[in-house]
């Protein structure tokens, strides 16, 4: 059950009525919503599980770790928390204030457009949505054309648990979403590539409507000298192979002392054997790529650098090998944009001063990583990368931190959600000060005087 374009203007007059009428703003209704989706989830995960195989050929356990645990445990949090996310916030009121009190009274913004894209289909409209109903706002969800039978199942699956008239879901591709974002909404709330998102950004100007871009980029790993190798093989090869590598948080490329870089490679292969096997390509733990337009944007890749394992493809499959590049130059193509498939260039540099200046002179990632026994290293490298999430000594795994604000930075996006963050973003932080009628001490007031101005400054 989807919306079609010409009842766009009817589905946001009846949204605004759901919302005007005070619906979604008590915790009973919000709560429930939050109950009604994990249900959603719990009871569809098999036809869940079917559409991400049709799309992507997600590996089960994937689907566990990358779609359904993370929305498991943010309901959860959401649940746990949201009374107390909800309720007015003391703030320490002055001298020239008093008698008074103030406060922060977080009230819900209105109606939220989430759009989101298609790598982690189901987690990427849903995880917005859950600080969005946390909050008390109504939705308008649309998911992403390129992940269709997902799409497909969430047009199904939403209305039919969630109420229908404070969510609502979109399909279609960029006419629909073009004419969707004609519409004003109170956020849009955007997952998704940098060029889209200047669109994006672009029509909710129009309105004065804020946004959250949730982008992407290329996220470094750097190995620092003297680093734990085996951890750090393991630990990249599962984070670069989880999706086939299509994953926003994916390691992009990874940074290397010429010294370290046989070794690291070579325990990056023994992993490799471990985790899939040598056919590679026909593991059942490995999934597809998404399309053949992204199959052969990934295919042109393999001729940057040398491939040191990997690089066969399969064609009818959509479905390319993890592939570790070396010699990889700056300037190849591999460089040049985020990769977003299962290829790993690895590029040497003589140490940690020239890894953190090959960071900083580029975009702002939207994951880092670094891997190191040293305390020292791992200060600098915390205190003088500019990045979205920061992991040390793994990869990814800062998702599983509900308490943790997740986003870009720069480049990779604007806004973090997860947890208390994602109340906050899709909440308008209202500020509530209340003063005492008396007694008044009336030194603001007209007709001044040097006495007045006095005091004035003392109060400071
Ligand atoms: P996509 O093609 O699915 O597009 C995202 C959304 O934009 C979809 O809903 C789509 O319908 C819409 N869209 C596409 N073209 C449009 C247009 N011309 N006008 C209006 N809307 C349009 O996804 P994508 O862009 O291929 O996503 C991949 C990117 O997303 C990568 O860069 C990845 O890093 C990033 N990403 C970021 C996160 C994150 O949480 N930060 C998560 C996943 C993906």
């Amino acid at each position: 059950m989807t919306v079609e374009p010409a009842a766009y203007p009817d589905m946001m007059i009846a949204l605004r009525h759901s919302f005007d009428s005070g619906l979604t703003r008590s915790l009973a209704w919000r709560l429930g919503q939050l109950d009604a989706l994990e249900r959603l989830l719990k009871e569809n995960e098999p036809a869940i599980g079917r559409a991400l195989v049709a799309d992507l050929a997600k590996p089960e356990q994937e689907i566990l770790l990358g779609e359904l645990s993370l929305l498991y445990s943010e309901i959860r949090h959401a649940r746990r928390h949201l009374k107390r996310w909800a309720r007015p916030r003391r703030v320490f009121t002055p001298v020239v204030g008093q008698p008074g009190r103030s406060w922060v009274q977080p009230e819900p913004l209105g109606v939220v457009l989430i759009m989101g894209a298609w790598n982690y289909p189901v987690q990427l409209v849903l995880s917005p949505l859950i600080p969005a109903l946390a909050a008390g706002n109504c939705a308008v969800i649309k998911p992403s054309e390129i992940a269709a039978s997902t799409a497909d199942l969430m047009a199904d699956l939403i209305p039919r648990y969630l109420d229908t008239t404070a969510v609502k879901v979109v399909l279609g591709a960029v006419d629909e979403t073009t004419a969707l974002l004609k519409q004003r909404f109170d956020h849009v709330f955007y997952t998704g590539g940098a060029a889209v998102g200047r669109i994006v950004m672009r029509a909710a100007a129009e309105h004065l409507t804020p946004v959250t871009l949730e982008l992407g980029g290329k996220s470094p790993a750097v190995i620092d000298a003297g680093a734990d190798l085996e951890s750090a093989a393991r630990r990249l090869v599962w984070g670069k192979c989880l999706n086939a590598g299509q994953t926003c948080i994916a390691p992009d490329y990874i940074l290397v002392s010429p010294e370290q870089r046989e070794p690291l490679v070579e325990a990056m292969r023994s992993q490799l054997d471990a985790m899939y096997g040598k056919d590679r390509l026909a593991s059942a733990d490995y999934a597809k790529i998404i399309n053949r337009r992204h199959f052969d944007r990934l295919r042109g890749y393999l001729d940057s650098g040398k491939v040191a394992i990997g690089g066969r493809v399969d064609e009818s499959a959509e479905r390319i090998e993890p592939t570790i590049l070396i010699d990889v130059k700056p300037d190849d193509p591999v460089m040049q944009e985020e990769i977003f498939g299962p290829i790993l260039p690895v590029l040497t540099v003589p140490g940690l001063d020239e890894a953190l200046a090959f960071i900083n002179q580029r975009d702002k990632p939207l994951a880092s990583y670094f891997f190191t026994r040293s305390k020292a290293s791992e200060r600098r490298f915390v205190e003088q990368v500019s990045t979205g999430n920061l992991c040390i000594n793994d990869v990814l795994m800062f998702m599983s931190v509900p308490e943790l604000p997740f986003g870009g930075v720069g480049m990779s996006g604007m806004g973090q959600y997860h947890g208390k963050a994602g109340f906050d973003r899709l909440s308008h932080l209202k500020a509530v000060m209340k003063r005492s009628r008396f007694p008044e001490i009336p030194v603001r007031f007209a007709p001044y005087s040097d006495f007045k101005m006095k005091l004035l400054k003392w109060l400071g």
